[in-house]
């Protein structure tokens, strides 16, 4: 049997799961690997679940593994995945002794509404997102479909050096996957760290062997809490945490941009309050920083949570700032990139060594990670001919490239 990698990224693509719910794609991935005769692991060394900011809570996550049986999952997988979180990893040895490869595929989409466009392939192929406020507005179906290809190639065929594990990871968007997973332990003994994105804008038959210049990120929660009051009889007595939030909002939209490196700022959500006639009493908001240099991000964090917190004090209020996720910058390392770029070459690609990643993606806390214990790695770009830029409800990937990214880390792991 040979697995059909544009049916699983289109069955992927129809059933889209956000942040740590990714328990149907997970399943699926876990019975297809079982299917192939490969062990898949969940749960302990694989994934830690302690210091995950906002983790579903147990009837979500309950929910979720109902809609995964009912839509065809393994119930037993589905179970273990309920039970463990959704992250999984599997191994595959080769015939002869080598470095160990960690191979990154993630597996989570985003809360988007997918276009109903007939212009919009999934809409007009039928494999349009089934799921509520869900869909691969990222690429990750594609992910998910390649390393399952790759798993399949590589056991059919052991003719490689080492060991490849496949790391299947949760919760990319927000920056919370990776790390729980490295709190796991699932890199450990890891000599040679790949992921590959899809898309990112660029040309189908364009490859990028290692991105450079990807933005550390840090995601912050912050909750105001004030004191509700009549807004006619009392409002001198109430604390307006909207207000707050809201000050809070121009003031981190406020801070300077770095005449030193590349960095951005943004609130991507507010809410706040109960009825019109209350103060309110409570407002919730979300932002995150971006700078190319770690050290910027840092400071850049420290002065928006301070801009917060002053915000909150100016109204009476108080405010906690949580760090929800984030990543690091990225340095792909020239050795692994060239190698990724001749495949390509080989392939009838054109590729160049390195280019800018543009975005943030935790895998880069992976890569960091093995480089810091002296390994290499890289970031591979796999162009798709994107119709829509990445989180918009059109976003698409022309399926060629799934071949490309399959082939690509094929040779790579078999060039040893
Ligand atoms: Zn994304
Ligand atoms: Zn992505």
């Amino acid at each position: 049997m040979t697995l059909d990698v544009v049916a699983l990224r289109r069955e992927i693509h129809a059933h889209p799961e956000t942040a740590f719910r990714e328990v149907r794609t997970t399943a699926r991935v876990a019975e297809v690997l079982t299917g192939l005769g490969l062990e898949p692991r969940t749960g302990s060394g694989v994934l830690e679940r302690d210091g995950i900011v906002d983790y579903p809570d147990d009837a979500t996550l309950d929910g979720d593994a109902e809609r995964a049986v009912a839509t065809g999952a393994d119930a037993t997988w589905v179970e273990a995945v309920r039970r463990d979180g959704a992250a999984l990893v599997v191994d595959v040895t080769g015939s002869r002794p080598g470095p160990t490869w960690a191979l990154r595929f993630d597996t989570d989409a985003l809360p988007i509404v997918e276009s109903e466009e007939a212009g919009h392939v999934p809409a007009r192929e039928g494999f349009r997102s089934t799921f509520a406020r869900g869909m691969h507005a990222c690429g990750h179906d594609g992910h998910v479909a390649i390393g399952l290809g790759l798993a399949e190639r590589l056991r059919d065929d052991p003719d490689f050096a080492g060991t490849v594990r496949f790391l299947f990871q949760p919760a990319e968007e927000g920056g919370r996957g990776a790390r729980a997973m490295l709190a796991g332990g699932a890199l450990e003994g890891v000599d040679r760290f790949v992921a590959l994105h899809l898309g990112l804008d660029l040309p189908l038959g364009h490859v990028v062997g290692g991105a450079v210049g990807a933005f550390a990120t840090t995601k912050l929660r912050a909750r105001f809490t004030g004191v509700a009051s009549h807004a006619a009889a009392a409002p001198q007595d109430g604390r307006n945490a909207l207000a707050a939030a809201a000050a809070g909002t121009l003031a981190v939209l406020a801070q300077p941009r770095w005449s030193t490196t590349d960095t951005r700022v943004n609130v991507g959500t507010l809410r706040a309050g109960d009825g019109v006639n209350i103060i309110p009493a409570w407002a919730e908001l979300t932002a995150e920083t971006r700078a190319l240099d770690a050290a910027v991000q840092d400071e850049m964090t420290a002065r928006v949570t301070a801009a917060l917190q002053g915000a909150a004090a100016s109204y009476g209020c108080e405010v906690t700032v949580t760090p929800t996720g984030g990543s690091t910058t990225m340095e792909s390392d020239e050795a692994v990139a060239d190698a990724l770029r001749g495949h390509a070459a080989d392939l009838g690609l054109t590729a160049e060594t390195f280019g800018p990643m543009g975005g943030s993606d935790d895998a880069s806390l992976f890569l960091a990670e093995v480089q810091r214990h002296g390994g290499s790695g890289s970031y591979v770009m796999v162009g798709a001919d994107n119709p829509a830029p990445h989180h918009n409800p059109a976003f698409d990937v022309d399926e060629r490239a799934l071949a490309h990214g399959l082939d690509l880390l094929e040779r790579l792991v078999r060039a040893g």
